[in-house]
């Protein structure tokens, strides 16, 4: 991924000088309100729909999308004839609002946004060009690319820190204007959070959703559990970010256990398609809680004789935990707190799987 997105929410037409204005009114408010760095530099761009479409489209890989959405698809996590690659790209197309471009630098709004709407959206923006400036976000988003689970949850941080800032950004500005509302900085966090969960309902398949919902939601609940008064943004996890949606949803959860069956090498004749971590977020797509003592998982596919093959073996603390989730999915089994979900794997492998987590982990 190499761009954050800023979800819809709502229509008219910006005059060109006033992005330029709005971000050096509120690039000082927000690098006081994070008590970071600002960018050295930093370029805005106002661009129609159609070319933050287009924009969007050219940094995705759909080889990847095509190859993850086969392996979600054998695991039941998106139903049958879902074609990721095409449907991901239209659903950001259809809910961005402005993005932030992680290899240019570049804040990139819409056109199409109402008035009102563009100074938290700036606000938002620039907390991502804070971040950049602090992290670089382009080479920590690529050291994650192995993980759909650390992908997410390093999303979540970004977002839910950037609405934080922009909701502590837009009270201070209205009571500058002595506009007070009584918890005016809580409602408008909530806001993207909102648009995110109502964009996520809308969503053509619930694995979408999540990928949409997940960095607003829970990003919003990260940043409230650890805000003080001296750090109302969780700055310090831009140190030590969460390494998992585990972490995410709940940030005491250990580091995840990190083990590759390498399916290619177990089948002759296999090709190495994809090898993932789903994480605990991903998981609760096959029912609310399942994820309750996850402790890592992984996901690969290969292709023999242009077959798919895949496993997804999950690991958790308890053998109860791996049996509840065993007895749920069909075709699925359990060995103490390894359970694996299967696809066209012959038995010797489906049972190299079970021992793939070692288990000095359970409790
Ligand atoms: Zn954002």
């Amino acid at each position: 991924m190499r761009w954050l997105l800023l979800l819809a929410m709502v229509p008219f037409s910006a005059r060109a000088d006033e992005p330029a204005r709005l971000v050096e009114e509120l690039l000082p408010r927000v690098i006081k309100v994070m008590g970071l760095p600002g960018p050295k530099h930093l370029t805005v761009k106002i661009v129609s729909r159609e070319q933050a479409e287009r924009w969007l489209r050219r940094d995705l890989d759909p080889d990847r999308q095509q190859r993850l959405g086969e392996a979600l698809l054998a695991v039941g996590l998106l139903p049958p004839g879902t074609k990721l690659e095409t449907l991901a790209p239209e659903f950001n197309a259809q809910n961005v609002s402005a993005f932030y471009d992680l290899r240019t630098h570049t804040l990139v709004l819409l056109a199409d946004q109402p008035d009102e709407a563009q100074r938290p959206i700036v606000a938002h923006e620039l907390a991502h060009a804070v971040q950049d400036a602090n992290l670089a976000l382009d080479a920590a988003m690529k050291a994650r690319r192995h993980s759909e689970d650390a992908t997410l949850a390093f999303t979540a941080l970004l977002e839910g820190q950037a609405q934080a800032t922009a909701a502590l950004v837009m009270d201070q500005w209205l009571r500058d204007r002595h506009v007070t509302v009584e918890g005016m900085s809580g409602l408008l966090s909530d806001t993207a959070a909102r648009s995110a969960a109502e964009a996520a309902a809308r969503a053509p398949v619930p694995f979408l959703g999540l990928q949409l919902r997940f960095p607003y939601v829970a990003g919003r609940d990260l940043i409230a559990a650890v805000s003080t008064p001296d750090d109302p943004v969780g700055r310090f996890l831009l140190k030590a970010p969460p390494a998992s949606t585990a972490q995410v949803m709940s940030p005491g959860a250990p580091a995840p256990l990190e083990r590759e069956l390498h399916l290619e090498r177990l089948i002759p004749h296999a090709k190495k398609s994809i090898s993932t971590t789903l994480g605990r977020a991903n998981l609760e797509l096959l029912g609310e809680e399942l994820g309750v003592g996850w402790r890592g998982d992984r996901l690969e596919a290969v292709r023999v004789r242009g077959k798919p093959v895949v496993t997804w073996v999950i690991a958790f603390d308890t053998p109860a935990q791996a049996q509840q989730l065993a007895r749920l999915v069909s075709g699925a089994s359990s060995r103490g707190g390894n359970v694996v979900i299967a696809s066209g794997a012959p038995e010797a492998v489906r049972d190299a799987a079970l021992r793939l987590f070692p288990e000095p982990h359970l409790k």
